[in-house]
């Protein structure tokens, strides 16, 4: 075949994270449905944890155009890459991993190109792996941008510089309650308690704190700027982004789009029954639920990385025990400091979990969310998690853990109204209060809201009536053949 008349090859390379991960695979399925040729470029470890547990290769296997390649991340294989090491991972990305990037495009090393394939013609990359777009600069390929957590902490991100010009970084003492004023769009409720949580540390030359100040403001070299949101969730903050970033390609909530776009195919759904997830997912928790009262059940994850300590836990469970509510509680095995909590737990919640609750360590949460005995979600407000919960009409709880989950839950709860926000907080009355609160107090009014924006949702992705996230992504497709060329 002449390599000519080949479709575009696009390159896509997520940060190593579960969240990621997840959005990006998701997006390679909407291109690969598009026609284009697709390299999805994932650390070894990452695809070593996929291979053990997900089926994500046999997902693609129907689409031809689609392959899988690894680079190594530069650590050793028994690094945890997770929580606070998380800095190690990204660092030995940009000093190790650049220098093998350029060389695969370069040569094609590793498969990159081949007699059906043309080289990569297009970049998306994770925007914080900003070396990407120096290799695509040198190299002439043209690359675009994908920021998988929130628009509005990325637009805090943005403001850093603006912060600090100001005066109102850094701030010392503990009055967590003073609103943020230069950040614009956000001046009424935003305050400095529901900024990235390293703001706390009055210390400029933190490394996250220059991290993001300079990763941020580089989005702006590359040609665009993909957002996994829909227009009217974020209109707020993407009208400020605009000034700094104009081409913003909004294609979210992605995992409903995907679905969307997979729904109106006749052939049977392989994507609904696969996942990329890290962990093995346990589908029993969803025979749990078709036992239960229509949104009864409270759902109980705090995603990937968050970490509890065993006090933590304690105050959780007891609150959750003590709310009376059903529950549902992912506890990932790793996510749990210290050893031997297991058999340390009182026989009181032993015994209010055996009445009401049901522990998994990984659920499959899409499914869970659309299930029908589901009111409510627990969340640390990962974005995923977040916009998982906006399409599914399911109100929130929220307890950020760090970085852009603080801003999310202020968003959630003061912003969208779909939810409480439990920041900077951990003690069982208040858990048992607010789960109550949202689960039968107010139930009525949050479910309302939440399926009103969830009706939002649906229309970003609805064709009759100009669905603001297709019609994003048919601009990006067009532009991917236009720039290929
Ligand atoms: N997730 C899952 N099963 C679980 C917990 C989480 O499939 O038991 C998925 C969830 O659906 C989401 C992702 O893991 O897509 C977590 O991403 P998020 O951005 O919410 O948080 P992070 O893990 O990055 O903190």
């Amino acid at each position: 075949m002449d390599r000519e008349t080949l479709p575009p090859h696009v390159l896509l390379f997520p940060l190593p994270l579960q969240g990621p991960v997840n959005s990006t695979f998701k997006l390679a399925e909407l291109l690969c449905l598009a026609g284009l040729h697709i390299t999805v470029l994932l650390t070894e470890d990452i695809h070593s944890r996929l291979l053990r547990n997900a089926n994500t290769q046999s997902r693609f296997d129907r689409y031809p155009g689609f392959q899988l390649k690894t680079i190594p991340d530069g650590l050793p294989e028994n690094h945890s890459r997770s929580g606070d090491k998380f800095m190690e991972l990204f660092d030995s990305l940009k000093s190790k991993t650049k220098s093998l990037f350029k060389e695969m495009l370069t040569y094609g090393a590793g498969g990159l190109s081949s007699e059906t394939r043309r080289p990569v013609s297009f970049i998306i990359a994770d925007g914080i792996l900003g070396f990407t777009c120096d290799v695509a600069q040198e190299l002439g390929i043209p690359i675009v941008y994908i920021r998988t957590i929130s628009p509005c902490c990325l637009w805090v991100f943005f403001c850093l510089p603006k912060l600090i010009e100001a005066g109102e970084l850094p701030f010392a003492g503990d009055d967590l309650d003073t609103l943020i004023k230069s950040i614009p769009g956000t001046e009424n409720f935003l305050r400095r308690r529901d900024l990235p949580d390293f703001c706390r540390l009055g210390d400029l030359s933190h490394e996250n704190i220059q991290l993001y100040k300079t990763e941020s403001q580089e989005n702006a070299r590359a040609y665009g700027l993909i957002l996994n949101t829909f227009e009217e969730l974020d209109e707020l903050v993407l009208s400020h982004m605009r000034t700094v970033c104009p081409n913003l390609y909004t294609i979210g909530p992605l995992h409903a789009h995907l679905k969307t776009k997979l729904s109106k195919e006749t052939t049977s759904n392989p994507a609904s029954s696969s996942s990329s997830s890290l962990w093995k997912e346990d589908m029993s928790c969803l025979t749990w639920l078709d036992s239960q009262p229509s949104r009864s059940v409270i759902y109980v994850s705090f995603g990937s990385i968050a970490t509890l300590t065993k006090e933590q836990l304690m105050e959780f469970w007891h609150g959750l025990v003590n709310s009376g509510i059903k529950f549902l509680w992912v506890i990932r095995p790793d996510s749990i400091a210290g050893k031997g909590w297991e058999n340390q737990i009182p026989a009181e919640l032993l015994e209010g979990t055996k009445q009401r609750g049901y522990i998994v360590s990984w659920a499959p949460q899409e499914k869970v969310l659309e299930h029908a005995a589901i009111g409510g979600f627990w969340t640390h407000n990962g974005w995923n998690s977040t916009l998982e919960s906006i399409y599914a009409g399911v109100p929130m709880i929220c307890w950020p853990y760090f970085i852009d989950q603080l801003v999310n839950s202020r968003f959630v709860s003061e912003v969208w109204k779909l939810g409480l926000d439990m920041k900077d907080t951990c003690d069982r009355a208040v858990v048992e209060k607010m789960v109550r609160e949202l689960m039968e107090v107010r139930k009525e009014e949050f479910l309302k809201r939440a399926d009103e924006m969830a009706k939002l949702a649906r229309r970003c992705l609805c064709e009759g009536e100009g669905g603001s996230s297709l019609s994003n992504l048919d601009r990006l497709i067009r532009d991917i053949h236009s720039m290929s060329e």
